[in-house]
């Protein structure tokens, strides 16, 4: 085991009043994550005296990240890039979409026993029927891209007895990899294919801060239709204003960053999340259009 991680998380947590309940984010960088003001958000509304910090895990360093949350008795982690992958290999257990995706986004320790998990299909299905009224069961979809997010949104989706799952990818042999995990209504897809979509998902950067373009035509996007762009910098992207010109109903990337980590509290604590509060302490660190950055 690496104790110089353990020895160094101590510390970080000792700069820290004592908690019931620490958790954390792993990445690099991680110092931008907004986890833990959404996690410490959570715990606030819940009235738990909990704690969550950002710990910079640099690649390939994610087995001291677990030996150090284990001896440390840190009961959850969210993990961002780029160990999403590593993770699924050292925990002790890992959930059936997991599996699926080689990919995780969220550890669970239990007395030692660390469990992967991963909330991001879940947290966009989530945010489709909570933010934008949309049950996606029986309805014609496509996703765009076929990286890390289009995979575990694909799956979700796949779960959630979509009628149509057209995966829409530059590189097809790429696309042909993601539709493995979207069950049997996944397959490969083209452009064209939005102009029938009841939902339409990018899942690619474009149209992301210094990415600038569409990922669809505008004009294949159309009333009755659902838009929704992962992308949450900036919170309206040009794909978004063309879709809402469109008067088709818009959803930018915050709902899904939202309820996936609503899902990830759930899991670390068993009850409910606040996610009114949880929404709360996002909105406040997000620049909206326009307006300059905090
Ligand atoms: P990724 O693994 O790098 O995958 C990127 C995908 O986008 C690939 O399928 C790639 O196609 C495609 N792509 C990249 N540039 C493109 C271009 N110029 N034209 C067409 N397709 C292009 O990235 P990721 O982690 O999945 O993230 C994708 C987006 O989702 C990012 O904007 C990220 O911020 C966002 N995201 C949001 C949330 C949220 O909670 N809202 C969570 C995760 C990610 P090829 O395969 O052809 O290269």
């Amino acid at each position: 085991m690496n104790s110089d991680t353990a020895e160094r998380w101590r510390r970080e947590l000792d700069g820290w009043a004592p908690a019931d309940i620490t958790v954390g984010v792993i990445g690099d960088p991680v110092r931008h994550s907004l986890s833990p003001r959404l996690h410490q958000a959570a715990f606030e509304a819940m009235g738990i005296n909990g704690r969550s910090l950002p710990f910079e895990v640099p690649e390939g360093d994610a087995p001291s990240a677990l030996d150090a949350m284990r001896s440390l008795g840190i009961l959850g982690l969210s993990v961002t890039m780029p160990h999403k992958e590593a993770v699924v290999a050292l925990a002790d257990g890992v959930t059936a979409t997991v599996a699926a995706l080689n990919a995780a986004n969220c550890l669970v320790n239990q007395s030692g026993h660390v469990s992967a998990h991963n909330t991001d299909g879940d947290g966009l299905v989530r945010s489709l029927h909570e933010e934008a009224s949309f049950d996606p069961a029986g309805r014609r979809v496509v996703v765009l891209g076929a990286g890390g997010a289009a995979r575990s949104v694909i799956e979700a989706l796949g779960r959630s007895q979509v009628a149509d799952l057209a995966v829409v990818n530059r590189n097809q042999v790429r696309a042909q990899t993601a539709v493995l995990v979207g069950g049997p209504a996944a397959r490969v897809g083209q452009l064209d294919d939005v102009d029938d979509a009841e939902l339409v998902i990018n899942a690619t950067p474009v149209g992301m801060d210094g990415r600038p373009g569409l990922p669809t035509p505008a004009e294949s996007l159309h009333a009755g239709q659902t838009v929704v762009d992962l992308v949450y910098q900036p919170l309206v992207t040009d794909w978004l204003e063309k879709a809402a010109q469109a008067k088709a109903s818009v959803m930018n990337g915050v709902p899904m960053l939202l309820h996936q980590a609503a899902i990830q509290i759930e899991l670390w604590t068993g009850q409910p999340a606040p996610v009114a509060a949880m929404r709360t302490a996002v909105a406040a660190h997000m620049t909206p259009p326009g307006a300059a950055p905090g």
